[in-house]
């Protein structure tokens, strides 16, 4: 019995055909081209399913989990709202599984992205668990009792949008002060634009406002170099995610809290030390003593791979 895991995102679909212990069978990945619209979009997933399948050869396949970056109800796999992959109440569970004749689970991404770094963390398996992804926006997944939480209308798991700072700035989410507008990459590019503003020099200056969007790899360099508007602003980012985190254990009292996405991949030496501080203050002792604090291992397989554990779980 094999599975396949997808992982939809807004430039390239991947894929991967796994057998029964998660084993990656075979693997391939097509361009979204989300851009053409949703038609485009279908095109290119489809085939990419057909070319699996077609791996899989008289293999049956037992399920199709799908990762996607929006909003997603699990119960009736529609996703609910997904710009960037064009997806607008779009019924992508039903016609895969009118098209495939087989089960279909779709998830969000970091949701899915979270099963993935549970059932492969290193650290051994948790029963209640929190993934945390800090990149252009921040994301995350809440397992409880070993069990992926979506809540009453499936699209639980909204970390990046507690609120942290309720004079805080604006949210793309139209709030105010979520985590995501105080600790994401965006969150650190306004706060360093405002300061460049106020007219304080950055070594980035030139580069953020040349590219127009803060990137993780010179925000790396000019922290090395000791610019200060730079390493107040991450360090300030970093507070506030500790601050989150500890919100989220006093709430869950998980096992572990596992961190992830392109800010953690490329600073995570210097904000996850802060944000275990940072959590240590803010959470109660007792709680804080237990839970495990993880670096994310499974970088850009984590979506295919935890598209399996959704599957593989969603048939169970
Ligand atoms: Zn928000």
């Amino acid at each position: 019995m094999n599975y396949i895991g997808i992982d939809l995102g807004g430039t390239k679909i991947l894929g991967a055909l796994f057998d029964d212990n998660g084993t990656v069978i075979y693997k391939n990945k097509k361009k979204t081209k989300a851009k053409n619209g949703i038609k485009a979009v279908e095109e290119q997933l489809f085939s990419l399913i057909d070319d699996l399948t077609d791996k899989s050869g008289k293999e049956e396949i037992k399920a199709i989990g799908i990762g996607v970056p929006g909003l997603v109800d699990v119960k009736t796999g529609t996703v609910k709202f997904a710009p960037n992959i064009a997806m607008n109440n779009y019924p992508i569970g039903d016609l895969i599984r009118d098209k495939y004749k087989i089960d279909v689970f779709v998830g969000n991404d970091v949701n899915v992205g979270t099963l993935g770094e549970w059932k492969y963390s290193p650290e051994g398996k948790s029963s209640n668990f929190i993934g945390i992804f800090v990149g252009t926006g921040i994301g995350g997944g809440i397992i409880i009792d070993n069990k992926l939480y979506t809540g009453s209308g499936g699209v639980a798991g909204e970390l990046g949008h507690m609120t942290i700072d309720s004079n805080g700035a604006i949210c793309g989410c139209g709030s105010r002060g979520c985590l995501e507008a105080v600790a994401s990459k965006t969150g650190i590019q306004a706060e360093i634009k405002a300061r460049i503003k106020r007219g304080e020099d950055t070594d980035i200056k030139e580069s953020l406002e040349k590219e127009g969007i803060l990137k993780s790899g010179p925000l790396r360099a000019a922290y090395d170099k000791g610019d200060i508007v730079v390493r107040e602003t991450v360090e300030r980012a970093a507070k506030y995610l500790g601050v989150g985190v500890a919100n989220l254990i006093n709430i869950f009292d998980p096992e572990a809290v596992v961190f992830g996405g392109g800010v953690i991949e490329e600073l995570g030496d210097i904000i996850l030390p802060i944000v275990k501080e940072e959590a240590s203050r803010y959470a109660m002792r007792s709680i804080f003593e237990n839970v495990k604090f993880e670096k994310a291992q499974l970088g850009d397989d984590a979506g295919i791979m935890g598209a399996f554990v959704l599957a593989q779980e969603g048939v169970k």
